[in-house]
């Protein structure tokens, strides 16, 4: 729900831009924070979802740490300002030269998502004389119930170890000795809403965790991800997340040794609702068979509906819902591609040319995934707080 005032800013403003409501992101902050603080879970915050500079600036502030998925994103939280020792770097496909900033960033930990990594990461930290920690991502086998192109914790998913490879893969730890092992790592998916899976997970980590105490290995850090969901619906009713419901899953479900740190990677629920794509309409045109609403933004500027079929909630604020008949339309972006649609038979009021539109709930996997396809312009922000 935007105010009439925040409208009419959004009105003096060239269109397509990002939205982002700094008030709502504090508020998702320090909700999340509070919820983490009563068991004493520590949350890292995914920067892939949102990597805008005033976002990063506030999530750093609030003492969150970042879970980096290159080596860019690994610099970008240094410079940031981000606690180095809060820093952990992800990722299959990790480089010589991503690994190599990340040991002379002298970041707290590797999340090692296969055997090979493993040797590659010893024989670099070999050369520079470092001895570097490690968490080894496996792969639990649990299914996030989600949009299967989000789904990362199956054994078809090319992420992490899987749990038969985890005797080799101690014995090669055992050889390494210039990384140090602390933890266990996890993640299974992305936009989960049902707690059941992360009770699974839960289960899951546990066997696993208990696996490694009979080899003898002592674990610092069990980290289990990311994943919780929003939404996408209702972003005025729900716009926080449920993090309460969510870390109560863990703190019943999760066994945790005393000193043990239990990790979070928190990437879509912080930043989600706090991000809008706000454009005009460009022309209305009626087809045979189907209106449809010709926008200036594009999936150049917001791809997830192209790529994923995901839902976002389009709303025209020119428009008041009540005073005028609802007309379906499929709302599109100006990109020469068919599938640059937002929503197809959406109910909207009767729209014309210069109408504001809203896209909501846009502030994860959206800016970050903008493209310069047809020499588009780069995205433009407006903020609020
Ligand atoms: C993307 C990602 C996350 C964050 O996922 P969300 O669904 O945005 O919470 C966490 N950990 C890893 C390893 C990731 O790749």
């Amino acid at each position: 729900m935007f105010s009439e005032d925040v409208i009419q800013q959004f009105g003096q403003q060239e269109t397509p831009f990002y939205h982002y409501n700094l008030a709502l992101l504090k508020k998702t902050l320090s909700a999340c924070t509070q919820a983490a603080a009563r068991y004493d879970f520590h949350v890292h915050y995914a920067l892939k979802a949102n990597f805008n500079p005033r976002v990063l600036e506030m999530i750093m502030q609030w003492g969150i740490g970042a879970d980096c998925v290159s080596g860019n994103e690994v610099q970008k939280a240094a410079e940031v300002g981000f606690d180095r020792n809060k820093i952990v770097f992800a990722g299959v496909g990790k480089s010589d030269k991503e690994i190599n900033q990340a040991i002379d960033l002298d970041i707290f930990c590797f999340n090692v998502e296969s055997i090979q990594e493993l040797t590659v990461i010893d024989s670099l930290a070999a050369a520079k004389g470092k001895k570097v920690r490690v968490a080894i991502r496996i792969n639990p086998n649990v299914d996030a119930h989600t949009h299967h192109n989000i789904t990362t914790g199956l054994e078809e998913n090319k992420f992490g170890i899987n749990s038969w490879e985890l005797t080799d893969c101690i014995h090669v730890i055992q050889e390494c000795d210039h990384v140090e092992l602390v933890g266990i790592h996890f993640h299974v998916g992305s936009q989960i809403t049902d707690m059941t899976v992360f009770k699974s997970l839960c289960v899951k980590v546990n066997e696993i965790h208990q696996w490694f105490e009979e080899h003898g290995f002592n674990l610092k850090v069990l980290n289990v991800g990311g994943g919780l969901g929003i939404d996408y619906h209702q972003p005025d009713e729900q716009p926080i997340a449920d993090f309460e419901s969510y870390f109560a899953v863990f703190n019943q479900f999760l066994e945790r040794k005393p000193g043990q740190e239990v990790h979070f990677e928190l990437g879509r629920a912080l930043v989600a609702q706090s991000g809008n794509l706000v454009s005009r309409v460009l022309y209305v045109k009626h087809g045979i068979k189907k209106n449809f609403l010709i926008l200036d933004a594009g999936m150049t500027e917001l791809m997830r509906p192209m790529l994923y079929q995901a839902y976002h909630k389009i709303e025209n604020l020119s428009k008041s819902e009540s005073d005028f008949d609802a007309v379906k339309y499929d709302v599109v972006g100006p990109i020469c591609e068919s599938t640059d649609c937002f929503g197809k038979e959406v109910d909207l009021p009767v729209s014309e040319r210069g109408d504001l539109i809203a896209i909501r709930t846009a502030g994860a996997y959206g800016e970050v995934m903008a493209s310069g396809y047809n020499l588009r312009d780069t995205i433009r922000h407006f903020y609020t707080e």
